[in-house]
């Protein structure tokens, strides 16, 4: 089992829990020759987290993004001997190193994606949570990963739920995916209180506790939309065979409908710890720190779909993904940017899904895009939503 793993994003929600499900891990494994290795970590702004971490995990390598924050960082180790690494070269350095075999993508947006790209090019195994590369550059991605001979394998819960149904039946017997949502904290709300949604509300998901950006998405439904694409290039299934369907409770992770008419669903409570776990360990399952499913305490697991009046994400979601090349760039950019502006309190939460349409409406898609054209659309998409705020007042917060 021995497995010498880098952490992309050590310091974020799944980093932090892919720690604690490592220590879990190695308490049940009891030769130690077979115990989890973590060889590198990597922060960005939490440089007192980053340390604790380093002093508590003892990488061999550790990255900070600013190269200012270094010394800062080799102040806090206490002189614990780490190599200490700078940047997005540092991401691919940890990314490739000889001496890992697992590298866990937890980094949050695009800034993931080179070293989500090195790691493949190295033929590793990628756990990957970082879902905006796999968002921006799917088909590049997968298809290096088959010439390089490396693994992709999901984190996200719904995607490791497909991932686990997919191995009851062959690729050309599946009817349709059925991607779970469990709707956010706006399921029932009107598209007027969606619109000026106050930061703390979008900010207070029901079920998942998850990083910023990403709990803002699920708000919107983008994150769902993100999935869509996700799981196209992950599972390399048409956009036609996924289907979205509101589950509150958010137990079942997802399902796979095969052509006889059994549906396949994978269980668990909306913790991130077996996802983690199975994405490290597959395809060997090990007792680790995941909670166990009581189903005599779940009262009731229901199931609807979207209304496309309250969450327009999804079907924007569907539209990109069948579009495709730089239109999924872009529409992951957009709303990148947009997440980046609400969270500062500088735009409307309704204004979101607004500037991803903008964008999405002037993109003609090039399909087997370069992976220059990818990252020039991406680009673009940033600049373009900061000019239309500009340009269009309306989005303005202050004017709400
Ligand atoms: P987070 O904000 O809690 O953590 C993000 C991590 O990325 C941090 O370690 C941060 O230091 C690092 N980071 C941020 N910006 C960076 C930059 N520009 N350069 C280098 N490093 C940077 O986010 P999270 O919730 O842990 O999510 C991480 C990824 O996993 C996202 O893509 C998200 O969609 C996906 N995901 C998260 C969950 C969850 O439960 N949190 C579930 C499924 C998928
Ligand atoms: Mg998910």
């Amino acid at each position: 089992m021995h497995k010498r793993i880098a952490i992309l994003g050590s310091t974020g929600s799944i980093g932090t829990t892919a720690l604690r499900v490592i220590e879990g891990l190695n308490a049940s494994l009891k030769d130690k020759s077979q115990q989890f290795e973590v060889v590198a970590l990597s922060g960005h702004t939490k440089v007192k987290l980053l340390a604790e971490q380093v002093k508590r995990y003892k990488p061999k390598y550790v990255v900070i993004s600013e190269s200012n924050n270094i010394e800062h960082l080799k102040n806090l180790l206490d002189g614990q001997k780490v190599e200490i690494l700078s940047g997005a070269e540092g991401l691919c350095r940890i990314a490739e190193l000889e001496e890992v075999d697992t590298v866990l993508a937890a980094i949050v947006g695009a800034a993931g994606l080179h070293a989500v790209l090195a790691a493949v090019r190295k033929g590793k195994r990628i756990a990957i949570a970082n879902k905006e590369p796999l968002v921006i550059a799917g088909q590049l991605i997968t298809q290096e990963a088959k010439r390089y001979n490396a693994e992709l394998l999901p984190v996200d819960s719904e995607h490791s739920a497909i991932f686990q149904a997919l191995s009851a039946g062959r690729r050309d017997e599946i009817e349709k995916i059925i991607l779970t949502t469990s709707g956010g904290p706006f399921r029932q709300a009107s598209p007027a209180e969606i619109q000026n949604a106050t930061l703390e509300q979008v900010l207070a998901h029901p079920v998942w506790r998850m990083g910023p950006k990403i709990t803002v998405d699920s708000a919107t439904m983008m994150n769902k939309a993100l999935e869509i694409i996700e799981a196209r290039w992950l599972f390399d299934v048409p956009v036609e065979k996924i289907e979205v369907m509101v589950h509150p409770q958010s137990i079942v992770h997802s399902m796979v409908e095969y052509v006889d008419g059994s549906v396949i669903a994978q269980l668990g409570y909306p913790e991130m710890s077996l996802p983690i776990q199975y994405a490290l360990t597959y395809p060997v399952r090990l007792a680790g720190n995941a909670r166990k499913l009581e189903l005599s305490k779940l009262k009731t697991l229901t199931f609807e779909k979207p209304n496309p009046e309250i969450f327009p994400a999804i079907e924007m979601g569907f539209e990109a993904a069948k579009k495709g090349g730089t239109a999924s760039a872009i529409f992951n950019a957009a709303n990148e940017a947009a997440v980046e502006q609400f969270l500062a309190g500088k735009i409307k939460f309704g204004s979101i899904v607004e500037l991803v349409r903008h964008c999405l409406d002037k993109t003609i898609s090039k399909t087997n895009a370069s992976l220059e054209e990818l990252l020039n659309a991406d680009n673009w998409a940033k600049k373009e939503v900061i000019e239309c705020l500009k340009k269009n007042k309306t989005h303005n917060r202050q004017t709400v």
